[in-house]
């Protein structure tokens, strides 16, 4: 073994987490002047604690107190549980513990959060897999990017004192505070605005009429639809201002800001849904240049969602041992640990190739035989070729 497998090996020497085993209840709360309402709570089971070890080939475990592995690669199982289906959900927390510290008065559960949260882990485990695979699936890499970016903001509660918000991009406040300065002080007559672009490089022309009725947010020349959309002025201003310091950030506007001016405005993205336009998108003005900008584009959405998602795991020196180890306050950012620790270029997450399985597996990157999860996906999916062969024949 050389140093570097031992450094992505961590026994419970050296990465610890303690969790206890959870229970979902169902609950009825009669408020004043309230019809009843049902919540879904969530318990501590206070005598059964769990151990987590986190290893290079099968990510974070779940272990005996001695360290032996009982449950491996939670991250893919996590990813690979059906969306749609809350009771397999359920029954992974009460596996594995709850993704947040719950108190022994219980912690009502907001489902809605805790899907988003779900869906949000496997976008960014997806989006990795993507920009890993030799063969680039622009628009996987864009729904998944986008996802992460704009999808909406939710919190889950976890003790009185502990509760969790998802990712929002410094891009958002960024292009907010952009104040529009009135085009026709800067160029009477000019038809276009030309603009300095990394993408378009060097410079972009931007039609002035058009950016007048976008930042004004009236219709006197152009009209189209989402032409009104907040996101959309936002994106203008900031694009057409020109005034971001960060390169990443401006990186980040450029791009939507020609993507969304192209190929159409942006309502809404889901993880399941895909992208919702205003209007009919015009997917062939996804063109080579956005496809070659689409890539930095979503590393930097990735860098940005692990980098939150993982910055209360901390370093600490074990007094005992005189050895380094890693503390995660909590399973959630213990699942974003795992994927922080994937070994970039060797190692993706991939689903299996028997379509009426839903499970990721961990493989090399370089493997491109392993299409299955076990054995008995394998062997099920030959036989439904085999079958399908046969009925054709007929
Ligand atoms: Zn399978």
């Amino acid at each position: 073994m050389t140093d570097l497998d031992n450094f992505f090996n961590l026994s419970n020497d050296y990465f610890s987490l303690s969790c206890k085993k959870c229970t979902f209840e169902i609950e009825e709360t009669l408020k004043t002047d309230e019809d009843a309402h049902k919540a879904l709570m969530v318990y501590p089971v206070n005598n059964e604690g769990l151990n987590y070890a986190f290893s290079g080939k099968q990510g974070l475990c779940l272990t005996t107190p001695h360290g032996s592995i009982q449950n491996e690669n939670i991250l893919g199982k996590l990813i690979s549980l059906p969306g749609n289906n809350a009771k397999k959900v359920l029954h992974f927390f009460e596996e594995h513990g709850y993704l947040l510290p719950i108190s022994t008065e219980g912690t009502e559960v907001d489902v809605v959060a805790l899907v988003e949260i779900l869906n949000r882990i496997k976008a960014t485990v997806l989006l990795m897999a993507a920009l890993e695979n030799p063969s680039l699936d622009h628009d996987r890499i864009l729904h998944l990017a986008l996802y992460l970016l704009l999808g909406k903001q939710v919190t889950l509660n976890g003790t009185s004192q502990i509760s969790y918000t998802t990712y929002r991009h410094p891009f958002h406040d960024n292009i907010k505070n952009q104040v529009a300065v009135d085009s026709l002080q800067q160029s009477s007559d000019a038809e276009s605005i030309t603009i300095k672009d990394m993408i378009y490089a060097p410079s972009y022309g931007l039609n002035a009429d058009e950016y007048d009725d976008i930042s004004n947010g009236e219709t006197f020349t152009y009209d189209y639809p989402g032409i009104n959309d907040t996101l959309y002025r936002h994106l203008a201003i900031a694009y057409k201002q020109n005034n971001i310091q960060s390169k990443n950030l401006r990186l980040i506007v450029e791009f939507l800001f020609h993507y969304m001016h192209s190929v159409g405005i942006i309502k809404i993205v889901t993880l399941d849904g895909g992208i919702e336009y205003y209007g009919t998108p015009n997917h062939n003005r996804f063109d080579e240049r956005l496809k070659l900008a689409v890539v930095p584009f979503a590393r930097l959405i990735l860098s940005g969602e692990i980098n939150y998602n993982t910055r209360s795991i901390k370093p600490f020196y074990n007094p005992n041992s005189l050895e380094p180890s890693w503390k995660a306050p909590s399973l959630l950012t213990a699942l974003y640990f795992s994927a922080f620790y994937m070994k970039p270029g060797s190692e993706i997450y991939r689903k299996c190739a028997n379509p009426s399985c839903d499970k990721y597996f961990l493989v090399k990157t370089s493997n491109s035989r392993k299409k299955y999860c076990c054995d008995n996906c394998r062997n099920a999916n030959n036989q439904r070729s085999h079958r399908i062969k046969v009925q054709k024949g007929k």
